[in-house]
C-alpha cells in the first residue's frame, strides 16, 4: 500500500493542490492521496484565515469526485499547533511500518525546510516528495537536502490561495482557479470578503 499525504492550509483549496496530488498519484503510483487540512498552521497566522472547519469542508467538496482522494480530520481533532512531525507519527502508527507513506510538498515549502519542526524526524517517518511550483526554484535548496527528498516535476500552474483571496476581496472572479463547488461554498458563506 502506497499512501501520499497532501498537507496544507487550503485557505482555500485550489487547482494547484489538486493537480499536484493527482500527478503524484498517477506518476509515482500511489494508491491513495490523503488530504490533511492544517487546523493551526504554526508558521501561518494569516488575518484572513477562515476556520479550520470551513477549510476542511472546501477540501471535502474539491476532492469528492476523485475516489483515490480522502480527507483526514486528524489535525482538526488535535489541540495545539499543527506540526507535521506529530501528524506523520500518528499516521505511521495508524498504517503500520509496511505502508509506504509519502508527504507531498510544493517547492516553496521545501525552500523553507529550516523552519520545519524536526524536519529530520519527518524524513525518518516517510518519503518527502517536493513538487515543482512556478516562481520557486528548487535549486535554492542545498543539495544535501535535495538529495534526501524526491523531487517531482508537475504541470506548472501559478495559482496561490493568497491570489484567490485577493481576487475575492477585489470582487474578481475565481472561476477556473478552484472547483465550482468551492466557489459556491465561498459565496454561500461569504468567505474572504
Ligand atoms: P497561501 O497562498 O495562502 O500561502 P498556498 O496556495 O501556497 O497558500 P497551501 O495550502 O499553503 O497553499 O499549500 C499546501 C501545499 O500545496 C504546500 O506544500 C504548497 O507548496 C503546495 N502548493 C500550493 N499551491 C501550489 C501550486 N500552484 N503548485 C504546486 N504546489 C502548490
Amino acid at each position: 500500500m502506497k499512501i501520499a499525504i497532501m498537507g496544507g492550509t487550503f485557505n482555500p483549496i485550489h487547482y494547484g493542490h489538486l493537480i499536484s496530488a493527482e500527478q503524484v498519484r498517477v506518476g509515482l503510483g500511489y494508491n491513495k492521496i490523503l488530504f490533511v487540512p492544517s487546523a493551526r498552521p504554526p508558521h501561518k497566522s494569516l488575518p484572513d484565515m477562515v476556520s479550520a472547519e470551513h477549510r476542511y469542508q472546501m477540501v471535502m467538496l474539491a476532492t469528492a469526485d476523485n475516489s483515490y482522494f480522502e480527507v483526514s480530520r486528524i489535525e482538526l481533532e488535535r489541540e495545539g499547533p499543527s506540526y507535521t512531525i506529530q501528524t506523520i507519527k500518528t499516521l505511521r502508527k495508524m498504517y503500520g511500518p509496511s505502508t509506504n507513506l509519502a508527504w507531498i510538498i510544493g517547492a516553496d515549502s521545501l525552500i523553507e525546510y529550516k523552519i520545519w519542526k524536526d524536519f529530520d524526524g519527518v524524513l525518518e517517518q516517510c518519503t518527502m516528495i517536493a513538487t515543482t511550483r512556478p516562481n520557486y526554484d528548487l535549486q535554492r535548496v542545498p543539495l544535501e537536502i535535495r538529495n534526501r527528498v524526491k523531487t517531482y516535476k508537475i504541470t506548472g500552474i501559478d495559482i496561490s490561495a493568497t491570489e484567490i483571496r485577493r481576487r475575492i476581496q477585489s470582487n474578481v472572479s475565481i472561476r477556473y482557479l478552484v472547483p465550482d463547488s468551492v466557489d459556491s461554498y465561498i459565496n454561500e458563506h461569504k468567505l474572504y470578503t
